[in-house]
């Protein structure tokens, strides 16, 4: 009856979808293939495939799955009153489907979502209403002010890396007079810095890889994927606008998305020009110094500005809200906030080294036989990636241990397939690593960190004490493998086997991606024992998770310190203002709130919505 069928208005999404990787046409083809129609005629028990229209199905999510035969997965999106309208005989068959887990779910009947601009669009004209996420949450309300007569509030946001540029983008769009600064140089300048240190040992101290625009994230593998939920609303919503600016569609539908730097880097260039276009002032090479702070409220930022390498002297912007959105690595600005008794936690994070493989090897231990189908990248085939984790309880370790072991976790994290290993350090005295790769991933390397969780106790154990403890945990680890390579930004790398057995054998390192020279090493000398036996006794666990991950061709480097904040600045959970100081907005993940690109983003996202709101250019939900 029609009753039943307005039952089945809405979305239902289908799931576990697979096409034979030989049948799959292609990793650019993002619509319903013919042979992924067949797929779904086949759940649907539609007789024939061919009759089935295409136009109600939208792939969702699709993911290479290596195992047994290889295929890919898909889930897909079905409207189902477009469906009966194409098609009506489809409701015999619908009618009898029953959601079921990992088959066919019914998506909550939140509506599409547009990238960011669109939706704070679609907000200004509707006046009333909530844009709700698939799961049911509103991320803003649709109510907008009408006072026109009110000034424009002045805001600041401190650092274009993910959270600020998305901050300072959500505030433009609604009214505010944004200014952008950023200590680093745009990306084109930014470029050259970074090849002048890879080529000719320069490091520029406010223009590499952690500083300048786009954040820490530009030269960076691009990985997009989130701990923090891929189905949110805020998730879509920076996915989307990413899209807008540029990224390929492929990272909407990619179980792993990721974009590599060269597309990040006219990604950031639209970016900037929008953000221009709607007004920002955007301020390049302007270093805050100081926050300008009376009775307890921000007033304004002292900054600086740098010209032909001189310090020009410091000037004030009054404003009336600072987004504090400086990344980790800012940790002069950690110093400033102590000196206006702003509140900072220390926080856990993880500290190790960072690994590679020949990029064919991992690829062997991932794929067998169908490795020779990866082609670096251009084959439908994805260049092979690992994730790998370990619980080490302390009583895993056996007696003759006469080292003090910890429960911990040992992980792998920011694994670049086809990528290198690069030099994040923000000072020429100290040594710290990442990874990068280029969209294709065709390079010769595989590399991920592998590092161990550590806590206060670990910080106490070194003396460090009070709220950067963290900082100088992370930093005499930079500091030792600044030693230890003899200087020259020298990387200390040891195999696999010569760190499991605590020795370093005569014969040569392996080669390394690392472009600016590495030194073989004991890297026995770089951690506390505990953490070098939590490493030592997971990758022999590893190895049995990826049997031949432990060879002589597998490098350590020596070290991976900034894997997320190691303080966090307390903010309020509804209004995002930090607890100490009033008009200040501590975001993303140098606050301890976001832990990559994507969530570092969405926390930017909901500040820039939160200070809206303050600002009566917005009211409701965030
Ligand atoms: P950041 O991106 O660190 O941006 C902070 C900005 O503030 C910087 O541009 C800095 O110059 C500026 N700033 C700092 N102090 C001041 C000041 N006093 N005045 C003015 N400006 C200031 N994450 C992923 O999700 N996927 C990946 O593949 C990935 N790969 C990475 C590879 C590398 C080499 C690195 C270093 C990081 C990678 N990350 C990756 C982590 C990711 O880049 C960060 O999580 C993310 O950029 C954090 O965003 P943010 O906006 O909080 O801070």
């Amino acid at each position: 009856s029609n009753d039943d069928k307005t039952k089945f208005k809405g979305t239902w999404r289908l799931c576990n979808l697979a096409v034979p990787l030989d049948q799959d046409p292609g990793k650019d083809f993002l619509e319903v293939s013919d042979e992924l129609l067949e797929v779904i005629a086949k759940l649907l028990k539609f007789p024939v495939a061919s009759m089935l229209p295409r136009e109600p199905f939208s792939v969702v999510r699709k993911s290479f799955d290596a195992r047994k035969e290889p295929k890919f997965v898909h889930t897909v999106d079905m409207d189902v009153q477009k469906l009966l309208s194409l098609e009506p005989r489809s409701w015999d068959f619908i009618s009898q489907l029953q959601p079921k887990v990992g088959l066919v779910e019914r998506v909550h009947d939140g509506g599409d979502f547009g990238h960011l601009m669109s939706i704070i669009q679609d907000c200004k004209e509707n006046s009333e209403g909530v844009v709700k996420g698939e799961n049911g949450h509103s991320i803003f309300s649709k109510e907008l002010n009408k006072k026109q007569d009110t000034k424009k509030p002045k805001i600041a946001v401190v650092g274009s890396g993910p959270s600020g540029l998305f901050a300072a983008l959500v505030l433009a769009e609604l009214g505010a007079d944004v200014t952008l600064i950023e200590r680093g140089q745009p990306v084109e300048k930014r470029g050259r810095d970074i090849g002048s240190l890879i080529v000719r040992r320069i490091l520029e101290l406010e223009s590499n890889f952690c500083f300048g625009e786009g954040g820490a994230g530009t030269w960076s593998d691009g990985k997009l994927v989130t701990r923090i939920g891929r189905n949110s609303g805020s998730v879509i919503a920076v996915m989307k606008t990413l899209v807008q600016f540029g990224a390929t569609k492929q990272i909407l539908i990619d179980g792993k998305p990721h974009l590599g730097t060269d597309r990040l880097i006219p990604l950031l260039r639209n970016f900037r020009q929008h953000l221009q276009d709607l007004g920002v002032t955007i301020k390049f090479g302007t270093r805050v110094d100081d926050l300008h702070i009376e009775d307890g409220h921000v007033l304004g930022v002292m900054v600086s500005e740098s010209a032909d390498e001189l310090r020009l002297r410091s000037q004030k912007l009054e404003c009336d809200a600072v987004i504090l959105a400086v990344g980790h690595s800012a940790r002069d600005v950690y110093q400033m906030l102590l000196t206006h008794n702003v509140e900072l936690l220390p926080k856990d994070f993880a500290v190790g080294l960072r690994i590679e493989h020949p990029q064919e090897l991992i690829n062997r231990i991932q794929y067998a036989e169908l490795a020779s189908e990866v082609c670096r990248g251009r084959g439908k085939v994805p260049v092979a990636d690992y994730k790998v984790a370990n619980y080490i309880d302390k009583n895993d370790f056996n007696e003759s241990s006469n080292s003090k072991v910890e429960n911990r976790s040992c992980y792998s994290f920011c694994m670049c397939p086809g990528g290198q290993v690069v030099l994040t350090s923000t000072n020429p005295s100290e040594i710290c690593i990442n990874g990068m790769s280029f969209s294709r991933r065709a390079s010769k390397w595989a590399n991920a960190a592998l590092v161990v969780s550590v806590t206060q106790n670990d910080f106490k154990a070194l003396n460090y004490f009070g709220p950067l403890a963290g900082v100088e945990f992370q930093r005499e680890f930079e500091r030792s493998a600044a030693i230890i390579g003899g200087g020259n930004f020298v990387v200390p790398v040891q195999t696999v086997p010569d760190f499991l057995e605590n020795k370093l054998s005569v014969t040569s390192v392996p080669p390394s991606s690392y472009r600016l020279g590495v030194k073989a090493s004991n890297l026995h000398q770089l951690f506390p024992t505990n953490i070098t036996e939590a490493l030592k006794h997971s990758l022999v666990m590893f190895e049995k998770e990826l049997p031949g991950f432990i060879c002589n061709e597998a490098l350590l480097h020596g070290v991976e310190t900034r894997t997320s904040s190691p303080i966090q600045i307390p903010r309020d959970i509804e209004s995002y203002e930090s607890t100490s100081v009033k008009g200040l907005y501590p975001v993303g993940e140098g606050a301890g709130y976001a832990g990559g690109i994507i969530s570092a983003a969405v926390d930017g996202m909901h500040a820039g919505f939160a200070v809206a709101k303050k600002f009566n250019l917005f009211h409701g939900d965030v």
